[in-house]
C-alpha cells in the first residue's frame, strides 16, 4: 500500500495546521487552521466574508491547492480539537471536498459556529461525532482504520488521530501535553499509545507538536495552574474593592477553577465577552462543566454593560468578572476595561488576575503591554502568568518516542528555529535527519511506502 504524507500549512509557522496522509486510494486530512497573527496585522479585516484564495495569499489559511498532486479520494476531515489554529479554515476550504468532518463531540460543536458564521461559503459537510476510544473503517479497502486516542491539551476533548495500515499506524500527534491529573477529564491515554507502538507493525510515522521542543523538563499539570490559581485568590480573600479575571475562553477547565475560586470567596463570578459565552455554553450543553446555575454568562455588548452597571450599584466587593483580553486584544473586554469605556470603575488597588501567559509574538506583546498600561495608570495591581502551557517539552517527547517508537518522525507546529531543538533531541535518540527524521516545509509530500 502506498503511504505519503502532504505536509500542507503549520510546517514553517503555530497557525493553520493541515496535513493529508494518503494510504493506497484514500485520503484523510487532518485539521484546517487559521494563523490568526496573519489576520490581525491588517485593519478591519472581516474573514466571515472573504474568499478562500485572498485568506492564502496573506498565509492566513492553508494553501491546499498540492492536494490535487494527491491520487486518491478524500474520506474524511479531522480536526484533532477546538483551537482556531486546527478548525478555524475549516469553513474556508472543507465544502471543497466531499468528505464528512470528523472530530470529537466538543471540537464539532466547535466546528458547527465556526461554520454557521461563515458568510462566503456554503460549508455542506457532513459532522460526525467520535469519541477518544473509538474507531471506524476508511475507504472501500477494509484494511484502513481511523482511531482517536485522548490527549490532554489547554482546550477539552482534544484527541490524536491515528490511522492504521497494514504498513503500520500514522499517529497525528498535535497539540497535547501529558497530563496526569487534568482538572476537567480523563489523564491523557499513554496507555494506549503503548499498546500502539507495540501492535501488528508498530508506528510507520509520527507527526510530533513542536510548539515548546525547546524548553527544558516538563510540562506541569493543569491541576498546578489551579493551585496557583487558588493561592493568588486566597491571598486577596480580604480585598474589599474590585477583582476581575482574565484567560483563555476556551479554556473551559481554567474558566471553571476560577468560577470555583470566587465561590469559595464570596464573590459571584459572571463570564463576561462574546466569546467566554461561546466556549463555556457549549461545553456546559455537552455537559463537560456543571457551572453553579447562578453564574451569568453574558456576549452582547448591551447586556455586559448592564451586568457592569448592577455590578457597580451592589458593589464590587461581591462580584468577581471573568472576562475576554488576557493578551491584550483591542476589542476584548478587559482592554476597554482598561480605557474606561466599560461603565465597571478601576481604582486604586484592584486587582486584575491574568490567568494567562503573552504569546510571544510582537503583535501580542504590544498589545499587551498597552492593555496592562493603561489598568495600572488606573491604579490596577496586575497577578501574571498564572497558567501552565498546552504542550509538550522535552522530557514529554522522550516520552512519546519510548511509547510509539515510530520509524519516521516529521516534526510540526513550529518555524524552522522552532523545529531545530527537535531535532537535536530526535537526533540524540538514532533518528537521522533526511532518512527517518523529516524536516518539511509547507506544499510538500513526504512518500513513506512507494
Ligand atoms: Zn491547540
Amino acid at each position: 500500500m502506498e503511504i505519503e504524507i502532504a505536509t500542507i500549512g503549520g510546517y514553517e509557522e503555530v497557525g493553520r495546521q493541515m496535513t493529508a496522509v494518503r494510504t493506497g486510494d484514500d485520503i484523510v486530512i487532518f485539521d484546517m487552521g487559521l494563523n490568526l497573527s496573519q489576520v490581525l496585522i491588517h485593519d478591519n479585516v472581516e474573514t466571515e466574508t472573504m474568499h478562500s484564495l485572498d485568506l492564502i495569499d496573506m498565509g492566513a489559511i492553508p494553501d491546499d491547492r498540492i492536494m490535487s498532486d494527491l491520487e486518491g479520494d478524500v474520506q474524511a476531515i479531522v480536526p484533532t480539537h477546538g483551537h482556531l489554529d486546527h478548525i478555524g479554515a475549516l469553513s474556508k476550504l472543507a465544502h471543497r471536498y466531499d468528505a464528512p468532518i470528523v472530530g470529537s463531540p466538543f471540537t464539532i460543536e466547535l466546528v458547527k459556529q465556526q461554520i454557521d458564521s461563515e458568510n462566503k461559503f456554503n460549508v455542506n459537510n457532513d459532522l460526525l461525532k467520535m469519541s477518544a476510544g473509538e474507531a471506524m473503517s476508511i475507504g472501500e479497502s477494509g484494511n484502513v482504520e481511523l482511531e482517536f486516542v485522548h490527549v490532554t491539551h489547554s482546550i477539552i476533548d482534544a484527541i490524536n488521530p491515528v490511522i492504521h495500515t497494514p504498513e503500520g499506524a500514522i499517529v497525528y500527534g498535535l497539540d497535547k501535553r501529558i497530563d496526569h491529573s487534568p482538572v476537567l477529564e480523563d489523564p491523557i491515554d499513554m496507555k494506549r499509545f503503548r499498546e500502539i507502538g507495540r501492535e501488528d507493525n508498530g508506528v510507520l510515522c509520527y507527526i510530533e507538536d513542536c510548539t515548546n521542543a525547546g524548553r527544558k523538563g516538563r510540562t506541569p499539570s493543569e491541576s498546578h495552574a489551579r493551585s496557583h490559581l487558588e493561592d493568588t485568590i486566597r491571598s486577596i480573600e480580604d480585598y474589599d474593592g474590585g477583582i476581575v479575571a482574565t484567560t483563555f475562553s476556551s479554556h473551559v477547565s481554567r474558566v471553571s477553577s476560577l468560577v470555583e475560586f470566587a465561590k469559595d470567596i464570596d464573590r459571584q463570578p459572571v463570564l463576561l465577552g462574546r466569546s467566554m459565552e461561546k466556549y463555556s455554553g457549549a461545553a456546559e450543553r455537552l455537559g463537560f462543566v456543571d457551572l453553579p446555575d447562578d453564574v451569568g454568562m453574558y456576549g452582547h455588548r448591551k447586556s455586559v454593560d448592564r451586568t457592569f452597571k448592577r455590578i457597580m450599584k451592589e458593589g464590587k466587593e461581591n462580584y468577581l468578572p471573568i472576562v475576554t483580553g488576557h493578551q491584550g486584544e483591542p476589542r476584548a473586554m478587559l482592554t476597554r476595561m482598561g480605557r474606561g469605556e466599560t461603565p465597571f470603575e478601576l481604582e486604586n488597588g484592584d486587582k486584575v488576575i491574568f490567568s494567562a501567559r503573552v504569546i510571544p509574538e510582537p503583535t501580542n506583546e504590544g498589545q499587551r503591554y498597552q492593555s496592562e498600561r493603561l489598568l495600572k495608570m488606573q491604579g490596577a495591581r496586575i497577578y501574571d502568568e498564572i497558567h501552565v502551557s498546552g504542550h509538550l517539552r522535552e522530557e514529554g517527547h522522550y516520552q512519546m518516542l519510548d511509547a510509539l517508537q515510530p520509524q519516521h518522525i516529521i516534526p510540526a507546529h513550529q518555524n524552522l528555529e522552532g523545529l531545530s531543538p527537535y531535532v537535536d533531541l530526535a537526533e540524540s535518540q538514532g533518528y537521522a535527519l533526511g532518512r527517518d527524521l523529516h524536516v518539511t516545509r509547507n506544499g510538500n509530500i513526504v512518500q513513506l511506502v512507494g
